[in-house]
């Protein structure tokens, strides 16, 4: 069937410049990979035409049609086996055409070339991005006609064929044409399937369901989809937001909250992202793929591109619109696109804003995405070295300042901290109570220092990777080498002279001395404990080396701990050690072992308690032996 007599008089025959068919060459014999986006190409510039048009009449009276509606239609012809797009468009003029569909004047072209020849055929992406997507047609097409009539008044009504091949005709039509432009596709054989309007249905619906003109395929209107993104905040009720999300994310939940803005700077972009009610990873299910649409104008670029934000972001849903990025960027370069990256990076600021935000306006809000999130806040600080100073402030943590399920910030402490003190503190463990009744707490008690419980089993990465919150260094409490000063109304009285102190230390080294004891020091710390361990690998945290154990190995590092021993002077018990090394020193021994084994018991440090139970039932003995040698002396 040939759609109109080419004998015509006026009908001229042009050749394609060289470069357009080189791309129709590719397009016809290299790219079969995704035929559909064919559709999506010719739908976006039926759009772009309206979208011109709808500027034009803002300022010119003159537009032929004016008052016709802006629309596209598609109509599908199964048994003539053609596929038609018509708009109702600014249309082209002679030169337009020729200029537009024979020449491509666009600098892209080489550009193209030069893509697919280095990536090879099957890169059918590619082709929109260098602004070619019109030839994408000839993927399916053997035969192309496309009737256009310009909104300028006066205009002519034009017919331009082509099957592709190198030649195009370009003649005036035979009958008056409506403004805009009308494309009939005759399929080739094996593609007639884009002439069903099954096939055709399902690829607008994936592709153009936000598209801004009244969408319709044979008759039936199908975009009735709003842009919601798009539209001023002030016009949009929380249940339309609500709305939104259930259908664009394909949720059942609610959304804990969401984040709706634009941008002109440094990038024109719209987004509307929600942060899901609940986090599926925490749950204990599989690891969150992206699941934030990337759109241009409203047609969709890529349903869940990867790279569009940070990895530690995937929980997030949405879309997300740039108008800067091109409709056909190439889905395999897409993460490698400096665009794109810089995309992802204005998307992850004016994320974690909206958080410091919401946290400012809502505590209890953002409390509750803290509990769902926090994993991926903290992921983000240890991989993401380019957002991780802004997301120290949105850290949350149970500290000895706060009342149990209280949480505070590092600000908050750091308001806090006492004249004079440098560092902010902080104790791994499994829980508020276990870290309150370890042995390192009481030091920094004493001494009215807030200590911030870290209770996730990653906070001792978190601290590492931070190193420092407002220059001030971030410090585990059990660390060695702390310089915590007198504690607050300690006389400084009843303690052992330094000459008995160093002698008793390094006694307890020589008898103990196995081989993870770096050091017995007689400490200012303690309070109310005879001795406590400390851990003196800085690299090595009691988390850590925990986790290491879990993991079934020492992964290539040593998990035996290097140990200090710090011993309280002031304590009874250390006194009357002392005493005893002098006087007994077999069960002085006894002692200085149960005291190191207590402090490395309560440090969770202690790996094998074995052993203990008979040494305990020793010190029992003795200690029961002398209690009733005192008895019958006092008796007698
Ligand atoms: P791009 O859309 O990236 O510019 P295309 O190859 O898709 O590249 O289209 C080339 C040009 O042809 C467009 O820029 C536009 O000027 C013109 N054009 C294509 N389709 C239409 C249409 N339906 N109405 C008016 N002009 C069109
Ligand atoms: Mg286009």
């Amino acid at each position: 069937m040939s759609s109109e007599n080419t004998a015509d008089a006026t009908a001229t025959t042009h050749s394609f410049q060289a470069e357009v068919r080189q791309v129709l060459d590719i397009v016809i014999h290299s790219l079969y990979k995704d035929r559909d986006i064919f559709i999506r190409e010719l739908v976006s510039n039926a759009s772009d035409a309206l979208e011109k048009l709808r500027h034009i009449q803002l300022t010119e009276k003159d537009v032929h049609q004016a008052d016709a509606p802006r629309e596209i239609t598609l109509t599908t012809d199964d048994t003539a086996g053609t596929l038609t797009i018509r708009d109702t468009g600014v249309g082209m003029t002679r030169e337009e055409l020729v200029e537009n569909i024979g020449t491509i004047a666009h600098s892209g072209t080489k550009a193209f070339l030069q893509a697919i020849k280095e990536k090879g055929g099957g890169n059918e992406n590619l082709i929109g991005q260098f602004g070619v997507g019109f030839f994408s047609v000839f993927m399916v097409a053997g035969h192309v006609t496309l009737h256009t009539r310009s909104w300028r008044p006066g205009g002519e009504s034009l017919c331009w064929e082509s099957d592709g091949s190198g030649t195009y005709t370009l003649r005036a039509a035979h009958a008056p044409e409506d403004r805009g432009t009308r494309i009939t596709i005759r399929l080739k054989p094996e593609h007639k399937e884009y002439a069903t309007a099954d096939r055709v249905k399902n690829v607008l619906v994936r592709y153009s369901k936000y598209v801004p003109a009244p969408l319709s395929l044979n008759g039936e209107k199908l975009n009735t989809q709003q842009a919601l993104w798009l539209k001023g905040k002030a016009d949009i009720s929380v249940d339309e937001y609500k709305e939104f999300y259930k259908f664009q994310c394909h949720a059942w939940d609610e959304p804990l909250d969401w984040l709706h803005f634009n941008a002109d700077a440094p990038l024109l972009i719209n987004a509307l992202l929600y942060i899901p009610g609940s986090n599926v990873e925490k749950n204990g299910f599989s690891r969150q793929e992206p699941a934030v649409a990337l759109h241009c104008r409203k047609v969709l670029i890529e349903e869940a591109p990867k790279g569009l934000f940070p990895e530690w972001l995937r929980f997030l849903k949405g879309v997300v619109d740039s108008a800067d990025i091109p409709l056909n960027i190439s889905r395999e370069t897409m993460q490698d696109s400096a665009l794109v990256q810089k995309l992802n990076q204005v998307l992850a600021k004016r994320f974690i804003k909206h958080l410091e935000e919401l946290a400012r306006r809502d505590s209890a809000k953002y409390e509750s995405f803290w509990r769902e999130y926090s994993r991926n806040l903290k992921e983000g600080i240890v991989t993401d070295a380019v957002h991780r100073d802004a997301l120290a402030p949105l850290l949350r943590y149970e500290s000895s300042a706060t009342d149990a399920g209280k949480l505070t910030t590092l600000s908050e402490y750091v308001d806090r901290m006492k004249p004079g003190q440098k560092e902010i503190y902080y104790l791994a463990g499994p829980g508020r109570d276990s870290i309150e009744s370890g042995p390192y707490l009481e030091a920094f008690k004493a001494r009215s220092i807030e200590v911030l419980y870290l209770t996730d089993a990653t906070d001792d990465f978190v601290m590492s990777h931070l190193g420092s919150y407002k220059e001030k260094p971030l410090t585990a409490a059990d660390q060695a080498d702390l310089d915590l000063g007198e504690a607050d109304g300690t006389t400084g009285g009843g303690a052992l002279s330094e000459k008995r102190l160093k002698g008793l230390c390094e006694w307890i080294k020589s008898e103990l001395g196995p081989k993870n004891l770096d050091a017995v020091e007689a400490g200012k710390r303690l309070v109310n404990s005879p001795a406590v361990a400390l851990n003196a690998d800085k690299f090595m945290t009691a988390t850590m080396r925990r986790m290491m154990q879990a993991m079934g190995g020492n992964g290539g590092a040593d998990a035996t701990p290097r140990i200090k021993l710090e011993i309280n002077p002031r304590h009874g018990l250390i006194h009357k050690l002392d005493a005893l090394r002098d006087g007994d020193p077999a069960f002085a021994k006894l002692i200085a072992a149960q005291i190191l084994d207590n402090a490395l018991l309560s440090a969770g440090l202690l790996d094998n308690p074995r052993g203990m139970t008979a040494r305990i039932y020793e010190i029992l003995e003795g200690a029961a032996g002398r209690a009733a040698a005192n008895g019958k002396r006092e008796e007698g």
